[in-house]
């Protein structure tokens, strides 16, 4: 069992943030903003490659609830999900990070050479 089913199972303990017969929401352990939540499928899917839109369209509210919930909603956010090796994906269970709370910078292919980073 990976280490987010675990989680879901409460083999693992976390902060949960919310949930629903589908979706789990809870703090990343390494938060990087002063709101960091990553929100899962209960049930086991790799990554977004194998995510469907049936899902997805469930997944959509889920996540928008979770940003009222932890009051980022209105001043603002950012949903990241990482895929693959290249996407730097750790946990190879699909998440979404949703980030908030502050200002939050945005690195490289904006304000930076993208030629710098490959
Ligand atoms: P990723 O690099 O996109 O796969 O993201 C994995 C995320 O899971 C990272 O931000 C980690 O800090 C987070 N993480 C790993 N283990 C735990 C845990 N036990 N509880 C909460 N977050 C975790």
């Amino acid at each position: 069992m990976c280490l987010f089913c675990k989680i879901v199972e409460k083999e693992i303990p976390s902060n949960l943030v919310m949930e629903n017969d589908e979706f789990y929401a809870f703090h990343d352990i390494n938060p990087k903003a002063p709101v960091h939540v990553l929100v899962i499928p209960k049930i086991h899917v790799d990554s977004f490659n194998e995510l469907t839109g049936e899902m997805m369209k469930n997944m959509t509210s889920f996540i928008q609830e979770v940003a009222l919930k932890t009051d980022i909603k209105e001043a603002g956010y950012r949903v990241i999900t990482n895929v693959g090796d290249n996407g730097g994906q750790e946990v190879k269970h699909l998440h979404w990070h949703v980030l908030g709370g502050a200002k939050l910078k945005w690195g490289h292919f904006s304000d930076a050479n993208a030629k710098d980073f490959f």
